[in-house]
């Protein structure tokens, strides 16, 4: 049986992140509702923006119900759905989960040159898990990890600075995996569920 994964589809780029995680071998479900979140394994909270999918998750009541799931259950959070999980967001202060033990800078790559692909080097523990070389990470106006608290694991870095972390059970990237073929860290998160 697939694992269920559900994706938080209230705005942003839920539908590219269900036919990654297809491609990494699990079942999806898009998430809209709290009773959505009854039924799976894990839940990406996809890229878009931020403060909108805040408000979004305001008017549908899903801000307790997604602190409880977190509480048991994998998040993985890529760009707006990393600032969503940090514990402290900032450029400008915002309201978040507090998932895991990091504090973000948004939109901190800049105006002018704020999108680019770039190649990473993922640790030897990312290669071991998940399938060992190099990934390539896209970034749309993406935030900056400034702090990764200790209990954060760094899995990945770009100029310096962590873009793929996990804190237990829960993994977070400031790029956006789902937008390339490469189905290796998602393949990373459903190994952890
Ligand atoms: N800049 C967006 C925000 O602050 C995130 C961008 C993205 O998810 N690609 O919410």
């Amino acid at each position: 049986m697939p694992k269920k994964v559900g994706v938080l589809a209230l705005q942003g780029d839920f539908e590219a992140h269900a036919k990654a995680l297809e491609r990494a071998g699990a079942e999806p479900v898009l998430v809209r509702t709290a009773e959505d979140l009854k039924s799976i394994d894990g839940l990406v909270i996809p890229g878009g923006e931020s403060t909108t999918m805040l408000k979004l998750l305001d008017f549908m009541n899903l801000k307790d119900p997604l602190r409880e799931f977190a509480r048991e259950k994998p998040v993985f959070g890529t760009c707006a759905g990393a600032i969503l999980l940090a514990q402290e967001v900032r450029n400008p202060a915002q309201e978040s989960f507090g998932v895991i033990d990091l504090t973000v800078d948004r939109n901190a790559y800049g105006r002018q040159i704020d999108s680019r692909v770039a190649t990473i080097h993922p640790a030897p523990e990312f290669g071991e898990r998940a399938g060992a070389g190099d990934v390539e990470a896209v970034f749309i106006r993406a935030p900056i990890i400034r702090r990764a608290g200790p209990a954060v694991k760094v899995l990945a870095e770009y100029e310096g600075d962590p873009v793929l972390v996990e804190q237990g059970r829960h993994l977070v990237a400031t790029f956006h995996p789902e937008l390339t073929q490469d189905s290796r860290v998602h393949k990373l998160f459903l190994s952890k569920l």
